[in-house]
């Protein structure tokens, strides 16, 4: 029987106030692929994001894990997901890494990887460790466990990062931006590692701005307008040959 999709989201509405940020959206993540979200800045990318990760309300429409509905509690306005152990279920099966990599300053990078599997997840240190330093050397920062994160560029804290995601073994990563606070050569390393995750067959949802990354490592490409999907499909249908307008203006603007 086949799988179903990692992360399913159909026709969410979601609104700040009177602002109607999601008018509708659906996408899938189907378990190995790689969805990258595109579009302007305040087209909703993040709020996507953080409605899968269930970090934020909506109006309407449905989330699924794995096949599993999220519960809501409330109607309308006051929707949110309903029940805490389903919440901490899924978001610690999709984990996100964000533009501002957000590592904690005090601990040092290995504890920054080993610290929510091991108070969020309940596991054992013992047998984290070795764990979060497979994953750092596999994002190629294994030498800098006992560092501070302000010893580090901005390349490899965001590795630490990603790093940090991984250690949760998570079903999916969500990556919010993750290149576009780094200078452009530090961004090519936390490029090379997003590739590798994809080539291994990771699930991902990716923010970008970086529309060469887009092409190389998506199955799909959903380009957001105004809180809607405008246009999706494989890279080389959306970058070779764009039906919408909006989206080819997108992408001359982006060149
Ligand atoms: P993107 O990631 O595509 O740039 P966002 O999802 O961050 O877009 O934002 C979409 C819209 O929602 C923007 O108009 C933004 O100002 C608004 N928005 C985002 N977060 C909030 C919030 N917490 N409260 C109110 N408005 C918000
Ligand atoms: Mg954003």
């Amino acid at each position: 029987m086949q799988q179903p999709p990692v992360i399913e989201i159909r026709d969410l509405h979601k609104s700040y106030g009177t602002l109607e940020v999601l008018k509708g959206v659906t996408i899938t993540a189907e378990r190995g692929k790689v969805v990258s979200l595109i579009g302007s800045s305040g087209s909703g990318k993040s709020t996507l994001l953080r409605c899968a990760n269930l970090l934020e309300d909506s109006q309407s429409g449905e989330i699924l894990f794995k096949g599993e509905a999220v519960h809501w509690r409330g109607t309308g306005m006051a929707r949110r997901p309903g029940d805490a152990r389903q919440v901490l279920r899924i978001r610690t099966n999709l984990s996100m890494v964000f533009q501002q990599f957000n590592l904690w300053a005090h601990m040092s990078i290995l504890q920054n990887v080993m610290e929510a599997p091991m108070t969020v997840l309940g596991r054992d240190r013992a047998e984290v460790e070795p764990k979060a330093r497979e994953y750092l050397a596999k994002v190629g920062i294994a030498d800098k466990a006992d560092a501070w994160p302000a010893q580090l560029s901005g390349g490899q804290q965001q590795r630490a990062a990603i790093a940090r995601a991984l250690c949760m073994e998570p079903e999916a990563l969500l990556f919010d931006e993750p290149t576009s606070a780094l200078d452009p050569e530090l961004e090519q390393e936390v490029v090379k590692v997003i590739k590798d995750l994809a080539n291994e067959g990771r699930t991902m949802i990716l923010v970008t701005h970086d529309m060469r990354l887009a092409a190389d490592v998506s199955d799909e490409v959903v380009f957001l307008h105004k809180g809607l999907i405008e246009e999706q499909g494989p890279p080389d249908q959306l970058f070779g040959a764009p039906k919408s307008e909006r989206l080819r203006q997108f992408l001359s603007a982006t060149q």
